[in-house]
């Protein structure tokens, strides 16, 4: 019997990095520190609260976890939200979905800046969306003053910027982000005749890693109605088994993304955990200091080892450059340090650590080069 799939996934294998159990797991930028005992108790115990009354169907609009991650995102970034403005879902990769099935889809453009993250056009995809990349500067950096144009041409109906970017740690300039806004007002599609607005999503999967001074795309969210800014607890929060993300925009894009959310797709366990891990934001946050003060000195320390490495704003670095970079990958598994083989040719990802994990990295690549 031959099965009905889709054939543009035919012979196509699912995304992922490998998931081996070697010392020294550098290769997802999850953060490595496990939760606290006090952070493990409240989740256990919220839990226990929501399984009395799992014969029911959870809270479908999720209030009460929105409402707490409005007040998250106003004590991290200074930016007053309400519930209304924000939405949560299993993952941000659940929010992208979401977003794509609103707004996105067949004969509807989805365009980025590459590289990027490697899940963008899968979402594009899945959604029977076109797929647009544009490449980025040497230095990584989107040059913006092309971008008006290309809007123009493209007439995307969303345009993915992830800051800091995933693989390069890169961020976007808030001063740039507002040139590709104010382009995108009226550059989307036109079905009916009228111009509409791009959807601009500035994916924040590593926002609470960003390094001072480098402010937040939240603090744009309500002078443009189009802007999307998602978030996720899957790494500075130290939850990535959780599947835990969420997005803040205008009230109207909230409510458009209402529409085609499965009911009930966020489970009470799930709410009830997320709860509990967002009450211990602030010993998690010093957490989150301690690996931008170790992404800074590991940036340092393979400077002076003479490579190049990306100013990163997020919890993992691109260096390079190798003439053979799956030799060197293959070579630190070797040594028990899984790092991640992705991004532009010549360059590998790293993730921080543990301190302990970040120096047994550079002892093996000592070796390994
Ligand atoms: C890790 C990552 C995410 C997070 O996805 P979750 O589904 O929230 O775990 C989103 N965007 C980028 C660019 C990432 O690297």
């Amino acid at each position: 019997m031959r099965l009905p799939l889709r054939p543009e996934f035919v012979g196509q294998e699912p995304y992922g990095a490998p998931q081996l159990d070697v010392p020294v797991v550098l290769n997802t930028n999850e953060n490595p520190h496990e939760p606290a005992p006090e952070v493990i108790a409240d989740i256990a115990q919220r839990v226990a609260e929501a399984a009395a009354s799992l014969n029911r169907y959870p809270d479908r609009e999720a209030e009460a976890l929105r409402a707490d991650l409005a007040a998250y995102l106003n004590a991290e970034s200074g930016v007053d939200l309400d519930a209304s403005r924000v939405w949560a879902a299993n993952g941000s990769n659940e929010v992208m979905a979401q977003v794509l099935t609103a707004f996105a889809g067949p004969g509807r453009t989805v365009l980025t800046f590459t590289p990027s993250y490697s899940m963008y056009p899968e979402y594009a995809r899945n959604v029977y969306g076109d797929f647009v990349a544009i490449a980025r500067d040497e230095d990584f950096s989107i040059r913006v003053d092309d971008v008006p144009l290309q809007l123009g041409e493209h007439r995307p109906a969303v345009v993915l910027l992830a800051s800091p970017n995933n693989p390069t740690g890169t961020a976007l300039g808030i001063k740039d982000l507002r040139v590709i806004l104010e382009a995108s007002r009226t550059t989307g599609p036109s079905d009916d005749g009228r111009p509409a607005a791009t959807i601009v999503v500035v994916d924040e999967a590593y926002g609470e890693f960003r390094r001072d001074g480098v402010p937040s795309a939240l603090e744009l969210l309500d002078e443009f109605d189009n802007l999307i800014v998602t978030r996720t607890m899957s790494k500075a929060f130290g939850a990535a088994g959780l599947r835990l993300g969420y997005m803040a925009a205008s009230r109207e894009v909230v409510d458009m993304i209402r529409i085609i959310r499965l009911p009930y797709h966020l489970s009470a366990v799930s709410q009830a955990a997320a709860r509990a891990a967002l009450a211990h934001r602030d010993s998690l946050m010093e957490q989150v200091d301690q690996i931008r003060r170790d992404r800074d000195a590991l940036t340092e320390e393979l400077s002076s080892l003479g490579y190049r490495v990306a100013p990163s704003d997020a919890n993992f670095l691109m260096f390079g450059t190798f003439e053979d970079r799956h030799g060197l990958w293959q070579r630190l598994l070797d040594r028990g340090v899984l790092i991640r083989e992705v991004g532009p040719a010549g360059w590998l990802r790293v993730s921080i650590g543990k301190p302990h994990e970040n120096a047994a990295f550079v002892e093996a690549l000592k070796e390994a080069r």
